[in-house]
């Protein structure tokens, strides 16, 4: 009957959120001294400019390699490592490792990209980030125009005075910024005015939806509209096939990312494709794989 179907439904929730809670607890106790212990790595997937169809550079994204639960994506680690007051160890290794990453890659000679970092907002406290972000860059040699720091809306929009402060600092240091996931947030445009950013990053939401979607296809359209009008580029995030891509395309947007150009792959996978770097597409990647 709906009565007992109902309370197995409540039953069977609260479970669920026993559940929840618990993993949760689990993964907190593991997640403490992962970075110590050497379980975090980084994978890579490329940015591409759609002009040249080339890849221009690349955005890292951390995974952990945890013994007790195998391979955990940032999803699902970074909000309770936020909460647990573990992303200053975790945002400076990554920064650490990012940076001798990109060393790496131009000591082998490929040529200029520019390789994106995702910046927690808890990370934009305080001046801590100056000083970590130079001395990442300092300790890999690294000239600080390869380096672009992505920030989220709600990021930079719990002080945004501040925010605004460190990111004009970090302007001065010659790094770039982006802003991530843009158009779900609370951003008022007025945002654009107080925030130097140098690109948009268009929400995966939008783009997975175009071009059928007409209300996101005019999201879209009027993400480019205010990038461009400040002097930003834009990167459309999720681009999995080739009308999204052709879309994009006929409406100004400079730079795509997504399944359709290429997984998040390891630094050797990477540089496999910067020294190829001429676009190619998801189907091409298929064919590939299939032959070796
Ligand atoms: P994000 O910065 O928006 O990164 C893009 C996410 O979309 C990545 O997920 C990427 O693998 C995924 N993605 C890219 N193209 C496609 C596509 O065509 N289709 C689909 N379905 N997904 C695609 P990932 O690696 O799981 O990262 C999730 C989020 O975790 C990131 O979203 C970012 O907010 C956060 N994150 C990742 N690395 C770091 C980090 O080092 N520090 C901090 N604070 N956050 C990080
Ligand atoms: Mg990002
Ligand atoms: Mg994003
Ligand atoms: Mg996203």
């Amino acid at each position: 009957t709906a009565k007992e179907r109902g309370g197995n439904r409540v039953h069977v929730f609260n479970t669920q959120q026993r559940t929840l809670l618990r993993d949760r607890m689990d993964m907190g106790v593991h997640l403490r001294g992962a970075v110590a212990r050497g379980e975090l790595e980084l994978a890579y997937q490329p940015v591409v400019s759609v002009a040249k169809r080339e890849i221009t550079g690349m955005e890292a994204l951390v995974r952990w390699r945890s013994p007790q639960l195998g391979l955990v994506t940032p999803d699902r680690f970074i909000p309770l490592a936020e909460d647990l007051g573990l992303i200053p160890d975790i945002g400076q290794w990554v920064l650490v490792q990012a940076c001798q990453q990109a060393r790496r890659w131009l000591d082998c000679g490929v040529g200029d990209f520019v390789l994106s970092v995702n910046v927690s907002g808890l990370q934009m406290r305080g001046q801590q980030v100056i000083e970590d972000v130079s001395r990442a860059l300092d300790g890999a040699r690294l000239p600080a125009r390869y380096l672009e720091l992505e920030l989220t809306e709600k990021a930079i929009m719990g002080d945004p005075d501040h925010v605004a402060s460190l990111m004009r600092e970090l302007r001065k240091i010659g790094v770039s910024l982006s802003m991530d996931d843009f158009g779900i947030g609370h951003s008022s445009l007025g945002l654009m005015q107080r925030f130097p950013v140098n690109r948009l990053k268009i929400d995966r939401s939008f783009v997975s939806a175009v071009p059928n979607d007409v209300g996101a296809a005019r999201i879209c359209r009027a993400i480019l509209g205010l990038a461009h009008e400040f002097g930003c580029t834009v990167v459309a995030e999720g681009v999995e096939t080739p009308l999204q891509l052709g879309f994009l395309e006929r409406n100004g947007c400079e730079y795509i990312q997504g399944h359709y150009l290429g997984e998040p792959v390891s630094a050797d996978g990477m540089l496999a494709r910067l020294r190829n770097p001429s676009l190619r597409t998801a189907d091409q990647g298929n064919r590939g794989d299939a032959g070796s």
